[in-house]
């Protein structure tokens, strides 16, 4: 329907200009005639009739062109933002799906594995295996819970509190606690120069950015793989970078997955669990720290994230 009535637009400023151009040469002809039929009128008046008539045959050709261009602009803006609308409220559907089986599974095994601890004997390998189960799906609710908290905080203006910090130090306890999370995953840290490399950020922010590139990682990729964290200092900057060796991430969704609820794929097919905040908060923090986050391939295969951070805040 709205093709139709952009097409309508099209036709009718065509067919009004093409009417006019008519119209300015009928009115020509008409003053021509009139200037032949007076003998007191000069050569010059004719000349001027002349330039009059290209005057405004060019007025209404430009015209016409400056309304065509504003027109097609106007409907590719309007064509984005509801392309911007359709994609936040896909974005949202899919979040309600995916935050709803999120906070079902870990409650759902965790009543399981009580009610298995307080009906039958165990030895105590088979319960500690269940208590073991039950602190991961514990670990991964707060940090679903951590990630939603974080992400309301930032829709309102969460106020950052910069400090000077030791950044691999930082790094180093958010790798300890992501490996109490995922014992068997083995995480590099490689530091070029100085490892007590003081800058000035928001610790608890940082520490939520670094927890959440190493988290997707780890998902992203397969069991054994390596993962990777670099941090190299340069002269007014300090670049971290988190690899993986996993599935890597297409061109065309590299801008998308910082946006808020925006996961890779279907909801209905994909295997992995998510609720596409982890991205949208690095992004949001990385923002306020006056930095830069991207993505890239790494080498042979899997993502590359980097993070450019400025050592000292301009006024923070
Ligand atoms: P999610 O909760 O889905 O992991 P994120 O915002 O953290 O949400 O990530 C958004 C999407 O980006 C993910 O759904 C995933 O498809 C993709 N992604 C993020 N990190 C990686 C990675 N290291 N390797 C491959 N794909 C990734």
């Amino acid at each position: 329907m709205s093709f139709l009535v952009i097409a309508y637009m099209l036709f009718a400023l065509l067919w009004w200009s093409v009417l006019l151009h008519k119209k300015n040469n009928q009115t020509y002809q008409y003053q021509v005639e009139l200037y032949k039929l007076d003998s007191s009128k000069s050569e010059i008046d004719l000349l001027d009739l002349e330039a009059k008539f290209r005057r405004q045959n060019t007025m209404i050709l430009g015209e016409s062109i400056v309304f065509g261009l504003m027109l097609v602009l106007g409907i590719y803006f309007l064509y984005r933002a509801y392309q911007r609308v359709i994609l936040a409220s896909q974005n949202q559907k899919n979040f309600l799906l995916s935050i709803t089986h999120e906070l079902k599974s870990p409650l759902a095994s965790n009543k399981l594995a009580l009610q298995t601890l307080s009906k039958r004997k165990l030895d105590n390998h088979q319960q500690d295996e269940l208590i073991q189960m039950g602190l991961a799906e514990n670990e991964r609710l707060s940090t679903l819970v951590n990630n939603l908290l974080m992400s309301a905080r930032l829709d309102q203006n969460y106020q950052f509190h910069f400090s000077n910090t030791e950044i691999n130090s930082l790094i180093r306890e958010s790798i300890k606690k992501i490996q109490n999370k995922y014992p068997e995953r083995k995480i590099n840290i490689i530091s070029n120069g100085e490892t007590n490399v003081e800058i000035e950020i928001d610790q608890a922010a940082l520490d939520s950015v670094i927890s959440n590139l190493l988290d997707n990682a780890i998902k992203y990729s397969p069991n054994q793989s390596a993962i990777r964290v670099s941090v190299k200092e340069w002269k007014t900057n300090i670049e971290i970078e988190v690899l993986d060796e996993g599935i890597g991430i297409d061109q065309s969704e590299r801008k998308l997955i910082f946006e808020q609820f925006y996961r890779v794929g279907n909801e209905q097919t994909r295997t992995s669990k998510g609720t596409g905040l982890g991205l949208f908060i690095c992004a949001q923090i990385i923002k306020a720290h006056q930095g830069q986050i991207k993505v890239t391939n790494n080498e042979p295969q899997g993502s590359k994230f980097t993070i450019l951070l400025p050592k000292k805040q301009t006024n923070a």
